[in-house]
């Protein structure tokens, strides 16, 4: 956050405390789907979906196609609703991705059953005036529905227009829609009408869904629902004072002079404008709280900066955070900031959460991140371009040194594209084991012994084992594809053979010889053996022990997978309590297991699964 111009903090305990509040409407049997749709209003649908499932929605709702997509391509798994009307030419791919489309015509429902098996949820329009067979005709065309062999009707739903604050309507559209249902023969599994208004102000017994969006994000579609349910909003909208300045009277501040300097006064430059989302119709009326202090807007909001009256702050300073929205202050709620300019808490969440990265906390904590103008990977939608951009900044956001990231990228680059034609490189069963034992001979620190082994095609009669006490010195082993482990040793130990070595090097059943040279502030190994030379160019299983000491006061210690790997299980063994593992994985899955017992912790993926260069653990006690 140090170093981001804006930021979202998105606070899922929150999240998960407004679904608690949220179940206390509706009754008991009845499940929930959680709306993700336009990135979850901002709040980013992955991180979302994940809490949602843990807290247990049974499926989601998400906008169209392409969000849908998104989702189960970042590995979600439950039954993701498409809310809106899909288009004939995206059936192939809701087949193939398991989506479920909403059905408002017989054209597209038969088109459906044309092309393969599909669960579908129907629409009525029962008064929304929107998509959906008009409830008049909805019992016909269920019927012809039920005709499609290949189509199951898993949900029936209608979607309420003036729930906030039309009881008379919404009653008469529930009504509408209990007729249609008094018709059929046979219930779906699911039936459905609430939005998360709809649950608090208007309760039934007839639905056994209920579809959550705003009041999960926390957000009040009006002041009297804030006496109906206790909601915590999620979204904290963060910048810095990047500038102070001083302004005499009668000086302007801003395109078009819009605010005219009363007294002389000091204020501040946010380096943040209506391309992060910030609307330009909160120029000259927004507020933001710095140190504590409401301190307002003056002049219009540009493309990407704002000027902050700062009179009120004592002691303001160039680095100061701001914020921008969120709940610490009645001032800056989205509901106080959308009043200001008669705007809607949808649009302002989903406009700020699109451009800024978003730190995701849980009690407190920061646990995840997401960067800066989000891209993601998507199977059948990429230009190498584009594949290219995507993952640099993965990388670069994963590794933090842009430097690193620049070579790991290239390398990537290299095996998929350049290299297209020759054997690629990866590694098979990567299993690593760190274990801290207590050191008599140096109580500071833990004797550390590693154990690294993998498959692999064995490329030369030999490899090395590399060891810096710099990432710039250890830099340079990334480049060479003949050493196979790199330690990275602490600042305070010294660079010896008694503080780090290895152990024991195997490939296959050979124990290798190895050969040790100091030099240039690195350890080098060269682990080697006659006998490999026949063994150049087949699959190998490679065994590396190792060991050395690290500090007690470091307190984290990181392991990277820094090649193509098929299958990953690291495990870190030791007395201490409270260890926690913070995986940083890229990948198809971003969430290995992580498995913990009393002395170990450990975490792994599917044997099958692919994990790429960059990824790694952070081992936290
Ligand atoms: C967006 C949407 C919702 C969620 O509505 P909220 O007012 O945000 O709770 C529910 N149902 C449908 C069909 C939607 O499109």
């Amino acid at each position: 956050m140090k170093n981001d111009r804006s930021w979202t903090e998105i606070d899922l305990t929150n999240f998960k405390d407004n679904l608690i509040e949220l179940k206390k409407f509706f009754h008991p049997q009845a499940d929930f789907m959680q709306i993700v749709k336009a990135d979850a209003y901002g709040h980013g649908a992955f991180q979302i979906a994940k809490k949602a499932i843990e807290c247990g929605a049974v499926s989601l709702g998400v906008a169209n196609l392409q969000e849908g997509l998104l989702l189960r391509y970042q590995g979600i798994k439950i039954p993701i609703v498409i809310l809106s009307p899909s288009l004939e030419n995206e059936i192939e791919q809701i087949l193939e991705y398991d989506l479920t489309p909403t059905i408002s015509t017989i054209d597209f429902a038969a088109k459906l059953n044309k092309s393969g098996k599909c669960k579908i949820h129907i629409n009525i329009d029962t008064g929304m005036g929107r998509s959906g067979f008009h409830y008049k005709e909805a019992f016909e065309n269920i019927n012809k529905i039920l005709n499609f062999k290949n189509i199951e009707i898993d949900g029936i739903f209608s979607h309420f227009s003036s729930v906030e604050e039309d009881i008379e309507f919404t009653k008469l559209q529930s009504d509408r829609f209990e007729e249609v249902l008094s018709k059929l023969y046979l219930k779906p599994k699911y039936i459905h009408i609430s939005n998360s208004s709809g649950v608090v102000t208007f309760p039934n017994k007839y639905t056994n869904l209920v579809r959550l969006g705003l009041l999960s994000y926390g957000i009040y579609p009006n002041t009297e629902m804030k006496n109906k349910v206790n909601l915590k909003s999620i979204m904290t909208f963060k910048s810095r004072i990047s500038q102070i300045k001083s302004a005499n009277k009668n000086d302007s501040i801003g395109y078009n002079r819009t605010f005219i300097v009363p007294e002389n006064m000091e204020y501040a430059i946010l380096p943040v404008g209506y391309a992060d989302g910030y609307d330009f119709l909160l120029s000259n009326k927004g507020k933001v709280v710095i140190n504590d202090q409401v301190c307002n807007i003056v002049g219009k909001v540009s493309m990407d900066m704002i000027a902050v009256d700062i009179s009120k702050v004592t002691k303001p300073e160039v680095g100061d955070e701001a914020i921008l929205l969120g709940d610490s202050n009645e001032n800056i709620s989205v509901e106080s900031l959308t009043s200001l300019y008669d705007g809607l808490s949808y649009e302002l969440l989903s406009q700020i959460g699109r451009r800024a990265k978003r730190y995701y906390k849980e009690n407190g904590k920061i646990i995840d991140s997401s960067p800066l103008l989000r891209r993601e990977f998507m199977p059948k939608d990429f230009s190498d371009n584009k594949l290219g951009n995507i993952i640099e900044s993965a990388i670069e956001q994963r590794l933090q040194s842009k430097e690193i990231a620049n070579l790991v990228h290239e390398d990537i680059l290299k095996r998929l594209f350049a290299e297209k034609d020759k054997d690629i490189q990866y590694r098979h069963n990567f299993k690593h084991t760190i274990k801290f034992e207590e050191s008599d001979e140096f109580p500071n620190y833990f004797l550390t012994s590693t154990n690294l082994s993998f498959s692999k095609k064995l490329q030369n009669d030999y490899f090395s084992v590399a060891c810096a006490k710099t990432e710039a010195d250890l830099e340079k082993y990334f480049l060479r594809n003949d050493v196979e482990y790199r330690w990275l040793l602490d600042n305070s130990i010294d660079l010896e053979e008694m503080f780090f070595n290895v152990t024991s090097v195997k490939v296959n059943d050979i124990e290798l010889y190895n050969e040790m040279k100091i030099a240039d502030g690195c350890i080098e190994i060269k682990c080697y053996h006659p006998d490999l030379k026949s063994l150049v160019g087949k699959e190998v299983k490679f065994s590396i022990s190792t060991k050395t000491y690290y500090p007690k006061s470091s307190h984290q210690l990181s392991v990277y997978i820094i090649e193509m790997t098929q299958g990953v299980d690291i495990s870190f063994e030791s007395d201490l309590k409270n260890v926690e593992a913070v995986p940083i994985f890229s990948g198809k899955s971003k969430f290995p297991k992580i498995l913990k017992s009393k002395n170990k912790i450990s975490i792994s993926t599917d044997k099958d699964e692919w994990i790429f260069p960059t990824s790694g653990v952070v081992f936290v006690y």
